[in-house]
């Protein structure tokens, strides 16, 4: 069986990545989203588990001193990361493994595994992410404006990924994803080894 492939989704906050990516693995088989452990707060609607692990500082630090990250961030207030036996486990089986994290553990994963396919979500226009971030619960203006500033920083590191997807219709954006998945699985060295046998008997 061939390994996974995996793949690095970052966005700012109103880019629309998590609905995107919950309607990308839907769509396809042998597709699967790694589950972060996070420190901050669970939100009302997420479930522990199937959202993020929920864990405290201690546990999260705890974690880290045994090496569990695959990647680790502190993104904005809190800590973020992904569990290295989960991910490796999933490749290992086969499956297509997407991390939805932020630039700095995107800057890990790809020193470690230079064959990670990253790519960046944006939202259409300035207005239109002000508008997606404004429609979030508060309306005060100085909340509106710190989440524009924290958007703003992450999107400067859209140049660090290979792909770049404009989240301005949701049905286009949903086909870029599943193309470049799709592609990825065609490519020579994924198809040498999980066609191998053809491969063989077409030139014997
Ligand atoms: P939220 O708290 O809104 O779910 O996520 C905040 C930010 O943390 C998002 O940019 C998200 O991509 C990032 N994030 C979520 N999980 C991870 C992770 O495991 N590692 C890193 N580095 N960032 C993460």
């Amino acid at each position: 069986m061939s390994q996974g492939t995996l793949f690095i989704v970052s966005a700012p906050s109103g880019a629309g990545k998590t609905t995107l990516v919950r309607e990308l693995i839907e769509s396809l088989d042998g597709i699967q989203v790694s589950v972060s452990h996070t420190t901050r707060g669970q939100r009302r609607g997420e479930v522990d588990g199937v959202n993020y692990h929920f864990v405290t500082v201690d546990e999260f630090e705890a974690m880290i001193a045994r090496g569990e990250f695959f990647e680790y961030a502190q993104v904005f207030d809190n800590f973020y990361g992904t569990s290295r036996p989960a991910v490796e486990a999933l490749l290992e089986a086969g499956q297509d493994v997407i991390l939805e994290i932020d630039w700095q553990g995107a800057r890990q994963v790809r020193e470690q595994m230079p064959d990670a396919v990253s790519v960046f979500i944006l939202p259409p226009s300035r207005d239109e992410l002000e508008r997606r971030l404004a429609n979030r619960g508060t309306d005060e203006h100085a909340t509106i404006a710190r989440r524009m500033r924290d958007a703003v920083s992450e999107m400067s590191h859209y140049d660090e990924y290979d792909y770049l997807v404009i989240n301005d219709d949701f049905t286009t954006a949903l086909r870029e994803l599943q193309s470049l998945v799709i592609s990825r699985r065609l490519s020579l060295a994924r198809v040498k080894e999980s066609h191998g046998p053809l491969l063989d008997a077409l030139l014997s």
